[in-house]
């Protein structure tokens, strides 16, 4: 990281992503109070501008904190980090031959400390909650978010409390046991987990760090998009097909396209953004199909993907949003479409996916059939994960 002392954090106040609201950064804050939305970081870009340019970006660290003007840490030295981000954007040559395609990359997030992209959002929020001197934290997970809060907060120091649903990758429990926090297993969904972290949270005086709730996971997201655009040369893709769960990347990158317009890196042009969702649990995909604004909450998810089994979504209406206002679609694919994905995936790529990474490729191939993604289009699927956190479930559908 580089030491100049111009480089800092440009950070100016939160912002309510429905009524526009603004409040200041400076204390812990969760939703809006008002009417239960997230609040969104703004920055001065005019500012970071100055110093963030692409001229200056390869002398930067490699790992997502690169972006420090337009991250929420003011004091650098509070900055918990393990290496995250700055993963490979990967030309996927073989298989995008096998699907007659001429530019197939693959970004993945699967080398991530704690192998999934949560790291971004977990080390942006145990960050942020460091700076304004919250050291006991609580989450609801499907797996992969406690596992990183566990490890940032054991790097860091804190107290971690984690609600998992008992159905949860066995990796995700194994690790936070191993980081030392706090695992409690819920019979239920993610929601029931969500509610009673919200619970332990008021009892115990712990800071519950849900996602899109606390304000900063996103941040730590959306270095995905500054990622993939500089990766690209200053270039956006024509398609982001992204697995989605609560759908705080969609958000994450969707902000960072609309900063990096402001900062002078890329101009109007977007890429479109895909929305992947279980056959078992769609709710975004539903809301979109049926052109509402807000998603209902899926009734008994089920899939094997434990990243996308969120019945949910608090930023419901940013993903449409984003979704539709990209010229984007959304859609879903079937549990056995992304084994043979993860296969696919692995066998032509040597990348070994989670289910949701295996998820966009399996979307793809969908899009590609009806023709609403060309082959000669540029389109990153994000592989959000290593299976290597998935084997006790990957196992038995592999059919060992
Ligand atoms: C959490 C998770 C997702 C979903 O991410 P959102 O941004 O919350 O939609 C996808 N894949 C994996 C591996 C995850 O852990």
């Amino acid at each position: 990281m580089s030491d100049q002392p111009q480089i800092r954090s440009h950070i100016t106040h939160l912002e309510c992503s429905l009524s526009g609201e603004s409040c200041t950064h400076e204390v812990p804050t969760r939703l809006n109070p008002k009417n239960g939305k997230p609040y969104l970081a703004r920055y001065d870009l005019t500012k970071a501008a100055e110093t963030l340019t692409k001229e200056s970006m390869p002398d930067r660290a490699p790992n997502m904190w690169r972006y420090r003007e337009v991250m929420p840490v003011i004091d650098p030295a509070n900055i918990v980090t393990l290496g995250e981000g700055f993963t490979p954007l990967r030309r996927a040559k073989r298989l995008g031959k096998h699907l007659g395609m001429s530019t197939l990359l693959i970004k993945d997030e699967g080398v991530n400390p704690t192998g999934s992209f949560k790291a971004r959002g977990l080390s942006a929020a145990v960050s942020k909650a460091l700076e304004l001197g919250e050291m006991k934290l609580t989450m609801p997970s499907a797996g992969n978010a406690a596992g990183a809060m566990a490890a940032y907060a054991a790097s860091a120091g804190m107290e971690a409390h984690v609600y998992m649903p008992k159905d949860a990758p066995m990796a995700n429990q194994i690790e936070c046991l191993a980081y030392g926090a706090n695992l409690n297993l819920v019979d239920g969904f993610i929601t029931d987990a969500g509610r009673i972290s919200g619970e332990a949270a008021e009892e115990h005086g712990l800071f519950d760090v849900s996602t899109l709730k606390e304000p900063y996971r996103v941040e730590g997201k959306k270095t995905m998009g500054y990622e993939i655009v500089e990766q690209l040369g200053y270039e956006v893709p024509g398609v982001i097909i992204y697995p989605t769960g609560g759908g705080t990347g969609i958000v994450g990158i969707w902000k960072a396209l609309g900063e990096m317009e402001q900062l002078g890196w890329i101009g109007s042009e977007r890429p479109r953004m895909i929305c992947v969702q279980a056959e078992g649990c769609s709710p975004l995909v539903d809301a979109y199909k049926a052109g509402k604004e807000f998603a209902e909450p899926f009734k008994n998810p089920s899939t094997l993907a434990a990243g996308m089994r969120v019945p949910a979504a608090v930023g419901d209406f940013l993903v449409i949003r984003a979704v539709r206002e990209s010229g984007g679609t959304a859609l879903t694919v079937t549990d056995d479409q992304m084994v043979q994905s993860v296969r696919d995936m692995s066998e032509y790529e040597g990348i070994f996916p989670a289910p949701e990474g295996g998820a966009t490729l399996s979307a793809l191939e969908k899009l590609l059939e009806s023709g609403e993604v060309g082959r000669d289009e540029r389109v990153v699927l994000l592989n959000t994960g290593s299976a290597l956190k998935y084997l006790d479930v990957l196992g038995p559908a592999l059919g060992l």
